[in-house]
């Protein structure tokens, strides 16, 4: 029998107690966010309706690390550190040199990553004497986070959630009461903007967003709280990628490579922006490698341009992949991955060539989701799907090559509420929805006017 270890867990004390800002290492000069009022430069004024001072300061700070409050801890201590697992009965079953390890997100109460910065802005809000958090979900990740965390703070939740998964998704939406917030199928009655999109009955991720900042913005005692793509979010998602490392060093390896998939980039940043410093200031190697679904292709087929976070237009411009805010993705099951836009910090990295990018249909993503579930037990969600495929190429290179390549993977969930999508998988119902490229063109022509960046 062999002895060898195959998870690595850290203790709790562990826990990093600061948080990776990876603003000060980003390449070329800043690009400010701008304003969709004047389209000047957004100062913190222009954030101060929807959120804490706390959090606009996160957003633009240059400081290379930010201490994790003690009250935040303490909650991230009721799951993390989460385990780093090397997955060695998948090697044997790829039939590869490599060594790969994946960091598993999905131990969290909410079965994701998003606890990680559901925690911290419920924190913030309530220091600010805030009674609410108003927010968008799309497939529920992102509003039962947070749902659970303003309960661990004792202040309200108001989830508007995209209609399509509203009415197919109804476990999370439990998941979102049962944790004491209230939810609305989005486009809603309740909103401008929701109005204004009823002609888009199964909703959009766009179309949420401008209902929930619209009644954070109309209310004097509630803000708004957004899951991925801002600076303050990937922040505080990089307690990932400082555990990884050093969960790492217990094993006694270095990663070659990083793999995670990408929606807004929040877990794919999170896990690597630590890793990217190490590469930036002590001479270390490793490449990034972020998988996309090809039915929602941002960093591989968007512009690099100023563009909204929200379909009808009302948050600051970001410089950003995208692939035009009126851009509804088709009903792919990865929820989570079907965002017009991506993180500009991570956006700013790809374009300069400091992180790669690859899309992955949903087939060849359920294809090794399956084949990973029956190799490690553990069933991934959707999105970190893509990664696993991604991964599989990169095992599959070092096979040809002969190399005892080192791959992490970001696990950034658990399946365990989208397994009507792996029922469709396995009886072979499973279409890749191909995305025509006047649809594309159509989006991308509809990017507001802004100065250019490309
Ligand atoms: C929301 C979600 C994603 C995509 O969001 P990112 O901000 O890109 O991380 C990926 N995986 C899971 C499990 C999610 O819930």
């Amino acid at each position: 029998m062999s002895q060898e270890q195959t998870k690595y867990i850290l203790p709790e004390s562990s826990i990093p107690t600061s948080w990776v800002n990876i603003l000060p290492d980003l390449p070329g000069e800043p690009l400010p966010p701008l304003s969709p009022a004047t389209g000047e430069p957004a100062g913190p004024d222009d954030l101060a309706a929807i959120f804490p001072m706390e959090l606009i300061a996160q957003e633009m700070s240059t400081d290379p690390e930010i201490e994790i409050p003690e009250e935040v801890r303490e909650i991230y201590r009721l799951w993390r550190p989460t385990p780093l697992i090397r997955a060695r009965r998948l090697e044997k079953a790829l039939d590869t040199p490599a060594h790969i390890y994946f960091k598993y997100e999905g131990t969290s109460p909410a079965g994701s990553h998003k606890p990680n910065s559901a925690v911290a802005q419920a924190y913030y809000n309530r220091e600010a004497g805030i009674e609410k958090l108003v927010t968008e979900t799309g497939a529920g990740q992102w509003g039962s986070a947070l749902s659970m965390a303003c309960q661990m703070f004792g202040i309200a939740c108001e989830v508007f959630m995209v209609g399509i998964s509203y009415d197919q998704k109804p476990y999370r939406r439990s998941m979102i009461e049962t944790w004491g917030g209230t939810v609305h199928r989005s486009p809603s009655d309740l909103t401008e903007a929701g109005r204004s999109q009823a002609s888009h009955p199964s909703g959009s991720l766009g179309i949420a967003i401008s209902e929930a900042v619209e009644v954070a913005a109309g209310s004097g005692n509630a803000n708004y709280a957004l899951g991925s793509v801002l600076n303050h979010v990937c922040l505080h998602q990089t307690v990932i990628g400082q555990e990884a490392i050093e969960a790492m060093e217990l094993a006694g390896e270095y990663p070659d490579v990083v793999v995670g998939c990408v929606g807004g980039g929040s877990n794919f940043a999170g896990l690597i922006y630590p890793f990217l410093r190490e590469n930036l200031n002590n001479g270390r190697e490793t490449r990034f490698l972020g998988a996309e679904p090809t039915a929602c292709p941002t960093l591989t087929q968007g512009t690099y341009a100023y563009d909204f976070g929200d379909t009808v237009g009302m948050t600051p411009l970001m410089p950003m992949y995208t692939l035009g805010h009126d851009f509804v993705p088709p009903p792919v099951h990865s929820g989570g991955l079907r965002y017009h836009g991506d993180a500009p910090s991570l956006s700013a990295l790809v374009k300069a060539g400091m992180v790669e990018a690859t899309a992955v249909p949903q087939g060849a993503a359920f294809d090794a989701a399956v084949r990973f579930a029956r190799a490690e037990g553990i069933i991934p969600g959707p999105e970190p799907a893509h990664a696993l495929r991604a991964a599989f190429d990169e095992a599959e290179a070092a096979r040809e090559a002969g190399e005892e390549k080192v791959i992490l993977v970001g696990l950034s969930g658990h399946g365990h509420l989208d397994l009507s999508a792996y029922g469709a998988f396995l009886a072979g119902e499973l279409e890749d929805l191909e995305l025509p490229q006047d649809e594309l063109d159509a989006a991308l022509a509809g990017l507001p006017e802004a100065p250019s960046i490309a």
